[in-house]
């Protein structure tokens, strides 16, 4: 199969072309003919498999055939795609436009965190499609700036993810404000029950189709575990940086606050990083998006939210600071690199706290973590008792207070 016996119109093809699609992927080859003969879709599909453009390429075929024919214009906002998080949105914005670019179909994206008023300059413009996150959109539409009711075409990505950052209701209320009648593509990379209900309730017969289940680990990732004590971690990241010559690299933390430090520790250390996260204003994050993707930056520290769907081409390695506790976690974060086709080295590093997510990691991957050997800081300490764990939280609790404390007294200063 390739793009050209798939029936496409022309500056598709064009579009395709100039940036170097030759064949569609798996999910491309199931998914846009049936979306190109109006059918709902029930996706099983992580980002890196190519589903943005599954949607795309045949929602802008669909809306240039029925709304651009003849060279005929057309200012109706005929397509919402839902999805979790900014960079996300921005980025398949961006993809789309990449695509209509031969067409005269118009795309915005909308997202919160920012001021509004570009955005609401962007709609005045009349896009054919809108891509938003769920909480802008809704703000947006009880201001009455925004009108759904001439959607015919309905995306809803990422769904789990959704759901876990608690956009249910949002995307509930959404989803009453477009009109039934129309085209949902409906796509998840894991389906627990609350999805499978979700899914139930706004799709029509839809068409399922499931590539890379989120148990399957890319094939073009080498996998390595480095097993450590807590108080080695930053000292053996540097090891392994060094190492392992690593030029560029994805490094996830747990938590926001983990990722500052590993920052803060990274920079004293004269490595340049960066980190994205939930708290970092949205030009911060697309500043350190841009410099990494430009290759300025050596580190780039995320969150898992704030990592999803981030799509950086030829992405190597990427390092899990901490092992998570979720294994679809795992499998997401890892997906990160060697994404089409390219070969990828993801390693994880393990203090004794983590060792039991691994089990639950190589149970799901049905893989074995080759383990690295002879590195400077091996594993010793024992695991965390239940009271020395209870401990440890109720001391991090004190730290946590202690720092806002410190940072509402310095604040304080600073205004006077
Ligand atoms: P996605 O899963 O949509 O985030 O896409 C992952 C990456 O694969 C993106 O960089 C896309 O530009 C790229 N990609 C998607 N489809 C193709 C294709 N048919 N051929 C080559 N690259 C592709």
């Amino acid at each position: 199969m390739n793009f050209k016996n798939m029936g496409l119109i022309e500056p598709l093809e064009k579009a395709l072309s100039d940036m170097g699609y030759e064949k569609p992927t798996d999910i491309q080859a199931k998914a846009i003919p049936e979306v190109l003969q109006r059918k709902d879709i029930f996706g099983s599909a992580q980002t890196g498999t190519g589903k943005t453009a599954a949607f795309a390429i045949p929602i802008i075929q669909l809306i240039h055939q029925i709304e651009f024919q003849n060279g005929r214009k057309s200012d109706i906002l005929r397509c919402l795609i839902l999805t979790p998080t900014r960079e996300l949105a921005i980025q398949i914005q961006e993809n789309i436009e990449a695509y209509a670019k031969y067409t005269a179909i118009k795309s915005t994206v909308i997202f919160g965190g920012v001021k509004q008023h570009k955005q609401v300059q962007a709609l005045n413009r009349k896009p054919n499609i809108l891509v938003a996150t769920p909480g802008r959109l809704i703000d947006l539409c009880n201001q009455g700036i925004l009108d759904l009711s001439d959607i015919k075409m309905f995306v809803l990505d990422e769904a789990d993810r959704m759901l876990d950052m608690g956009f249910i209701h949002d995307v509930k209320r959404i989803i009453k404000l477009i009109p039934e009648n129309r085209q949902t593509l409906f796509f998840s990379a894991t389906m627990p029950d609350s999805i499978m209900n979700l899914a139930n309730s706004i799709l029509e017969d839809p068409i399922k189709i499931a590539v890379n289940p989120v148990s399957s680990t890319a094939e073009t990732v080498t996998q390595l575990l480095y097993y450590t004590n807590r108080t080695d971690k930053k000292a053996l990241l540097r090891h392994i940086l060094q190492e392992r010559d690593i030029q560029q690299v994805l490094l996830f933390s747990r938590t926001k606050h983990g990722a500052d430090r590993i920052c803060r520790d990274l920079k004293k250390k004269n490595i340049n990083s960066m980190a994205i996260h939930g708290d970092k204003a949205q030009n911060q994050r697309q500043k350190a998006l841009k410099a990494f993707k430009d290759g300025k930056l050596r580190v780039l520290v995320a969150t898992d939210i704030a990592a999803r769907g981030i799509d950086i081409d030829k992405l190597r390695y990427v390092i899990n600071y901490d092992v998570p506790n979720l294994p679809e976690t795992y499998v997401h974060r890892i997906g990160r690199s060697g994404r089409a086709g390219e070969e990828g080295v993801a390693i994880s590093i393990c203090e004794p706290e983590e060792n039991a997510y691994i089990r639950q990691i190589e149970k799901l991957t049905k893989q074995r973590i080759e383990v690295a050997k002879d590195h400077p800081f091996p594993q010793t300490d024992k695991p965390l008792t239940e009271a020395e764990k209870k401990a440890w939280n109720k001391e991090k609790q004190r730290r946590k207070q202690e720092y806002f404390a410190q940072r509402k007294l310095k604040k304080a200063r600073q205004r006077k």
